[in-house]
């Protein structure tokens, strides 16, 4: 085991790839790094170029045992720490993050291949944002009083839960750590995060950052693949709560595992989330909402992008050229080159994977897919994971491209005549997350706004998700919110009540 001092350094630095080694082969617990107990380890790789980076501990269940350990440990006096006080404490760690936010931003485009300017500084804002709204709600941590008898005092008060076990994915790994974190951690519980294999080292920088402030132990961090690391947190006796966002099929196997327990658990899933544009929009500002709307700055790696437009048919086609006209004007390359608005796919295996629905989808008759932005020319990249963004049009809802999540850079068009039915098509998969609908007719926007079977609707706009909105999907797409204060409260604390006999 090191000792303090930390092998990363005190000042925020901007030489990413260094700081990507001295983070090499350790996880967080307890305040300090640690390599894995087994010693084992494997690479982290920088997408745009195919080259190794750094390693990354190889998490087991002996790591999660002295991880969970010291959590548990620690949140026995953590717990005892005022509620404003926690809160305060979270405050200050937003300052750091922010102090820090150009290193975090080079970290994560470095390994997860996402454009600087336009995605990974934007993430590391974020998260200091998150960490601020979170660390400012101590104080709602209220209970009630119960009228039951009035020689009996009745009153509620909201208790922590112990250990958290956190699990999180590779495409915004920091902000939605900070989504779980902040709230778990003022609520008066310690935290166990369980990082994504393809994505370890900007997570792993932010635990010391936060453990200048916060004592050790309250966060701690692992590494390793699912099965052996993450499995064994979500089934650890004294992880109390587990939140996870990932895959559906992954989300099944930690529900089961956590109904086993019998322990509370909040599911963010995947999406297939439509934008529905009426020909009475503001044109241009539709066109430019379907960019950020599909999360085209971010390969597509969004379970929010919207992967189904639904456009009325007098501006349909118009509608498709502007838009390939705008995604072709974006420029892909270098994630760490300012210049660069759309990186790399995180993955091989994601690559194969969305490389497949694009094939299948040029292969479908009647379908035209269209390939948008040239790929970068620089032959340092030659080996980087870069997909063309493509816009298919002529495809059927039964098409696996119209039902199933690709989680690339991939859209499919549709023109569309009547609102009923759009509405039915648009609610035609097991996915509920997220909707938007583009109108200057409020009365027919609200009216489809409330029979969208999605956790959020927007209306003139598609922000990914922002602190103090809550967040979570129905069906398929998940369990519960976050991001708000009624995410800390109903799924970070329970209710005890208390009675006291006056007589
Ligand atoms: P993706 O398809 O985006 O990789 P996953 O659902 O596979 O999404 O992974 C999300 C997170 O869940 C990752 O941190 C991964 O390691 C973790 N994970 C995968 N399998 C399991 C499992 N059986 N138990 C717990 N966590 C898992
Ligand atoms: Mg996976």
């Amino acid at each position: 085991m090191l000792d303090r001092p930390h092998p990363t350094p005190e000042a925020p630095t901007t030489d990413c790839f260094a700081l990507a080694r001295q983070l090499s082969g350790r996880h967080f617990i307890g305040g300090r790094y640690v390599a894995a107990r087994s010693g084992a380890s494997f690479p982290v790789v920088n997408p745009a170029t195919g080259e190794e980076v750094a390693r990354a501990a190889e998490g087991d269940a002996a790591d999660v045992d002295a991880a969970v350990g010291d959590a548990a440990r620690a949140q026995k006096e953590w717990a005892k720490v005022p509620a404003r006080k926690r809160g305060a404490l979270v405050h200050q760690c937003a300052a750091i993050v922010r102090e820090h936010v150009e290193e975090l931003a080079r970290l994560i485009a470095l390994e997860t291949g996402k454009a600087l300017r336009t995605e990974s500084r934007v993430e590391a804002n974020t998260v200091a944002d998150i960490l601020e709204f979170f660390g400012g709600l101590g104080g709602e941590l209220k209970g009630e009083t119960v009228p039951f008898d009035p020689k009996v005092l009745s009153v509620t008060v909201r208790e922590p839960l112990g250990v958290v076990g956190a699990i999180i994915p590779w495409n915004v790994p920091m902000l939605l750590m900070a989504l779980k974190i902040a709230p778990a951690l003022v609520a008066g519980n310690t935290v166990v995060v369980k990082s994504a294999e393809e994505a370890p080292l900007a997570v792993l920088r932010i635990c010391e950052l936060l453990n200048r402030v916060l004592p050790p132990g309250c966060f701690n961090m692992l590494s390793g693949f699912g099965p052996d690391c993450g499995a064994p947190l979500v089934e650890h006796p004294l992880v109390r709560k587990v939140t996870f966002t990932g895959s559906v099929e992954v989300g099944r196997i930690v529900a089961k595992a956590a109904g086993e327990k019998l322990i509370p658990v909040t599911l963010e899933l995947g999406g297939k989330s439509p934008m529905i544009v009426f020909a009475d929009c503001d044109f241009d500002k539709t066109v430019a909402g379907a960019l950020t709307s599909m999360r085209f700055t971010r390969q597509g790696q969004s379970c929010t992008a919207a992967s189904r437009i639904y456009v009325e048919r007098p501006i349909f086609d118009r509608f498709v050229e502007a838009m390939a006209a705008k995604v072709d004007a974006m420029r892909m390359g270098d994630p760490l080159d300012e210049a660069t608005d759309i990186g790399t796919i995180i993955s091989p295996e994601q690559f194969g994977k969305v490389r497949g629905f694009i094939d299948e989808g040029i292969a479908t008759a009647g379908a035209t897919g269209r390939a948008c932005s040239a790929l970068p020319a620089d032959p340092a990249l030659r080996k980087g994971l870069f997909i063309q963004p493509h816009i298919f049009t002529g495809l059927t809802g039964e098409s696996r491209l119209v039902q199933q999540e690709i989680f690339g850079p991939v859209t499919c068009i549709f023109p569309f005549d009547d609102a009923e039915a759009v509405l039915a098509e648009a609610n035609g998969t097991e996915y509920g997350l997220a909707a938007s609908l583009w109108t200057n007719n409020l009365k027919v926007g609200l009216d489809l706004a409330h029979r969208l079977e999605a956790g959020l609707v927007q209306i003139n706009q598609n922000l990914v998700v922002q602190a103090n909105l809550s967040y979570g999907g129905v069906k398929s797409s998940g369990l519960g919110k976050e991001a708000s204060l009624e995410a800390m409260l109903e799924h970070f604390t329970h209710k005890k009540t208390i009675m006291v006999r006056m007589d």
